[in-house]
């Protein structure tokens, strides 16, 4: 009866980690930002992650929007992965080259790079000037 008490709930853990589907890239409590070192706040509409292609799938996490667009500049060609951003409004995880982006000072994002990702352009026009994922890596110069 003992064991029962455990493993029920144990199961109920269990399956709803299994339906959690694709879109959802939770991080862990700890990740750290793999250009700055600083902690990622996991619910930040900020936060964002490559997930390397490979066996491991692991999910390199960035602590903000500006940092990713860094690292993708950085890495340039060589395909390392599925960029993601989350969507300003709903924190919606997406795919960061099909993103809209917007800079302006009123996001204040955690390393101040103040850029914010839009799945729809509509969205991204009713807060600045929207670009790409190419014009906002370029935008970083
Ligand atoms: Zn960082």
């Amino acid at each position: 009866m003992k064991n029962a008490s455990v493993l029920i709930p144990l199961l109920i853990l269990l399956a709803v980690a299994a339906s959690g589907h694709a879109g959802d890239l939770a991080l862990p409590e700890k990740a750290r930002c793999v250009q700055c070192g600083m902690k990622c706040v996991p619910d930040s509409p900020f936060t964002a992650v490559l997930e390397v292609e490979g066996p491991d799938g692991s999910r390199l996490p960035f602590c903000d929007v500006g940092e990713l667009l860094i690292h993708a500049k950085e890495h340039k060609g060589e395909e390392p992965g599925k960029y993601r951003v989350r969507d300003f409004h709903n924190l919606e995880w997406i795919d960061a080259e099909m993103a809209f982006y917007v800079k302006a000072p009123k996001y204040l994002s955690p390393m101040r790079w103040n850029i914010a990702a839009f799945k729809q352009r509509a969205d991204a026009s009713k807060e600045g000037k929207p670009m790409n994922f190419t014009e906002a890596m370029e935008s970083l110069q």
